[in-house]
């Protein structure tokens, strides 16, 4: 898993840095893989513009370290879902890097907002006429995204609501940069409401002439150049994560999780493993124990149903996942393959994180997102 140190024959090889020596499992974040995605992505739109949504600890995987890889990539535009994300990104990237704010202003933080440079996207009556009220306090234009509901019943002014607003210049002490909606469906690419969707947001659009405009995450941006507009805001293909169930996956892989064998065992046919015992040995099995369990992210679901990979061969888990640790079956290795201290792959080569994230009946986006600060990370690249 790391390279090894040269040792004299007593002493058993150890992985070069000690702190992953010491871990149960370690996560590895390739920042290259995450801006070679962004610039992929960014070809593809072009002349729209990439940004790049970075919310929930950039999905778990370090904003710090992956806003900074893509800023000097050349990203300019991030999105973030909460005020103290956007307040702790900005103290990374300084202005002019445009930081949005999703969730927008809850009552009585709108000062934060201009304090730190950080654009609102106001998705309520209520948002507007708080943002319009500080900018009259203040004296000046402020700039804010707006964001239409378009049909997702989420976020966002409905179409009345928008024709209201422009109806008794409401949005007149804001400098609107930016006209935004979600989709509810863009992962399934002939869902009619796609372009129910697409259609209202053009109605939308007319209310705001001349404002940019964005309404493709990940999945849209794959569903065609009618839906690019301005600027597209992916998450989750900028991670690696497939756009479209079911088609092939036109990015990079960005993480690999390895969990380490802590200990092995030799257990006869029909012994109980695990809590629970909901699983025997049907047969006599090499079994391995890996420091790695649903208090890392490692999902229980994966109870008895996941596995790991070592250079190709699967290793099932048997039993239930534990808080620190999970059982695999390493019967279909030749004895003497893996040792305490050796890496299985959890994420890897041989399974993706859509494929492990499928056996424990979820998608890539929450597994992603649940992988802990407890593995020992490294990054490579950035
Ligand atoms: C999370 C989010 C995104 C990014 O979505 P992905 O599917 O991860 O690309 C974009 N826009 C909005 C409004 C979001 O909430």
């Amino acid at each position: 898993m790391t390279a090894i140190a040269p040792s004299p024959s007593i002493i058993p090889p150890r992985p070069a840095d000690p702190s992953l020596a010491r871990a149960g499992a370690v996560l590895t974040i390739n920042l290259d893989a995450i801006t070679q995605n962004w610039r992929a992505l960014a070809a593809r739109v072009a002349p729209a513009v990439c940004a790049a949504v970075v919310k929930a600890d950039a999905y778990g995987l370090g904003a710090r370290e992956v806003a900074r890889a893509l800023s000097a990539a050349g990203c300019r535009t991030f999105f973030v879902a909460h005020l103290d994300e956007g307040i702790a990104l900005r103290h990374i990237l300084p202005s002019p890097t445009r930081i949005a704010v999703l969730h927008g202003p809850m009552p009585g933080t709108e000062a934060d907002f201009t304090a730190h440079h950080l654009l609102p996207v106001l998705n309520s009556l209520e948002q507007v006429a708080g943002f319009a009220a500080h900018a009259h306090h203040l004296g000046r234009k402020l700039p804010a995204v707006v964001q239409s509901d378009t049909g997702m019943s989420r976020f966002g002014l409905t179409l009345s609501e928008l024709t209201s607003l422009v109806a008794a210049d409401a949005l007149e002490g804001l400098d609107v940069v930016l006209h935004m909606s979600h989709l509810a469906c863009a992962d399934t690419p002939d869902h009619p409401a796609n372009g129910a969707q697409r259609q209202a947001f053009l109605a939308a659009r007319r209310l705001l002439p001349g404002v940019p405009a964005s309404l493709s995450a990940s999945s849209a941006i794959f569903l065609g150049g009618d839906f690019h507009f301005d600027l597209v805001r992916p998450g989750a293909a900028l991670y690696g994560i497939a756009p479209q169930a079911g088609a092939p996956n036109p990015l990079r892989p960005v993480v690999r999780l390895e969990g380490r064998v802590v200990q092995l065992r030799q257990a006869a046919a029909g012994t109980p493993v695990g809590y629970g015992h909901t699983a025997t040995t049907p047969t006599a099995a090499r079994l391995a124990t890996v420091g790695m369990g649903y208090a890392d992210g490692f999902l229980r679901s994966l109870s008895n149903t996941g596995a790991a990979w070592h250079r190709g061969t699967r290793l099932p888990l048997i039993g239930r996942v534990s808080m620190d640790s999970i059982i695999l079956d390493i019967s279909a290795l030749p004895d003497g393959t893996l040792s305490p201290g050796d890496a299985v792959d959890l994420i890897g080569p041989d399974q993706d994180l859509d494929a492990l994230a499928r056996a424990a009946g979820t998608i890539g986006y929450e597994l992603l997102t649940s992988l802990g600060a407890r593995y020992a990370r490294r990054y490579l690249g950035g």
